[in-house]
């Protein structure tokens, strides 16, 4: 029960770093800006941060604080039912940082408050409005909670002017409540996505799926076409890694010939890009995918 599977040799891998990463880590270090690419020492760094072949920048930050009001058992970032307020000042101070850094896309993700009666919906629009209003030129997808499905807080981010609209699955439907908080759901994930993409019809929306858990190749079949159905645009999925050993455990390493698998099926499906690979997270390369997949 105790025994942990082996790392495969396919995770074993040295992180990349080019010259465009050192040049945006000096920048950085003036910014006072916190990176969830390095805070979760992201194997991907060298890729998203030197930019792929059309040398689009991506980084994710963080927003509304460290400490989130759920628990969910892949994830490490800490738990408090009540977290300290918001910073009012964040939309402004982040604004300005991502202007000066010069990036062309910015993911932006946060923990869930479940505390707040908008669920934190009217700061993260503002802080999308803030950004785009300092840097007109950068792309803003915003991976945002599901605010327990209130079409209210959907919409305030869907109309604050960001051009993709994420939100994650996490898992296949039946693995759902034991690896996900009880508090979020399945279909009412699936209705946040949907929603999104009625209330304003030109944005790009996406998910993701950690693979890994447990889930049977038919599982993940059927949950991808249950994103397709509600007209989701990209997907990625990667490998699901446990952060500790209080968090679940790893059933299955997926092998990089299953992940090309799924990629395949992506693009059958009609998805614009499928990111799919046992180190690809949900904000992988998103700029490059952006700028090669969906404005070409
Ligand atoms: Fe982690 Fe997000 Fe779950 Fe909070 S809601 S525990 S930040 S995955
Ligand atoms: Fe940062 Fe996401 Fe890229 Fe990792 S995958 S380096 S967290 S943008």
């Amino acid at each position: 029960e105790n025994e942990r599977l082996r790392l495969p040799p396919w995770l074993k891998t040295e992180i990349p770093i080019g010259q465009n990463f050192s040049k945006i880590k000096n920048q950085l270090r003036d910014l006072k800006l916190a990176t969830v690419c390095e805070e979760a020492r992201c194997p991907n760094i060298g890729e998203c941060w030197g930019g792929g072949e059309h040398g689009t920048q991506t980084a994710t930050i963080m927003l509304m604080g460290d400490t989130c009001t759920r628990g969910c058992r892949f994830c490490s970032v800490k738990t408090s039912r009540n977290p300290p307020p918001l910073d009012v000042s964040e939309p402004k101070n982040t604004a300005t940082a991502i202007a000066s850094w010069g990036l062309d896309y910015i993911v932006l993700t946060s923990v869930d408050r479940d505390d707040l009666s908008d669920g934190g919906s009217n700061h993260i629009a503002e802080c999308i409005r803030e950004i785009k209003l300092k840097n007109p030129k950068i792309f803003v997808e915003c991976l945002a909670p599901d605010f327990r499905g209130d079409i209210e807080c959907v919409k305030t981010i869907a109309t604050s002017g960001l051009d993709v609209y994420a939100h994650n699955i996490e898992t296949v439907e039946k693995l759902t409540p034991f690896v996900r908080d009880q508090r979020a759901n399945y279909r009412q994930t699936l209705q946040v996505l949907k929603e999104a993409k009625n209330i304003n019809p030109k944005l790009v929306t996406k998910s993701s799926i950690m693979l890994g858990l447990g889930e049977t190749d038919y599982e993940v079949e059927q949950t991808m076409e249950d994103l397709r159905s509600v007209g989701v645009d990209c997907l990625t999925l990667g490998q699901y890694m446990q952060p500790t050993k209080k968090h679940l455990k790893v059933i299955e390493y997926v092998t990089p010939t299953k992940f090309k698998h799924w990629e395949v099926r992506g693009r059958e499906m009609g998805f614009l890009y499928t990111a799919s690979g046992p180190l690809v997270r949900s904000s992988y390369k998103a700029g490059e995918f952006f700028i090669t997949s969906i404005l070409r």
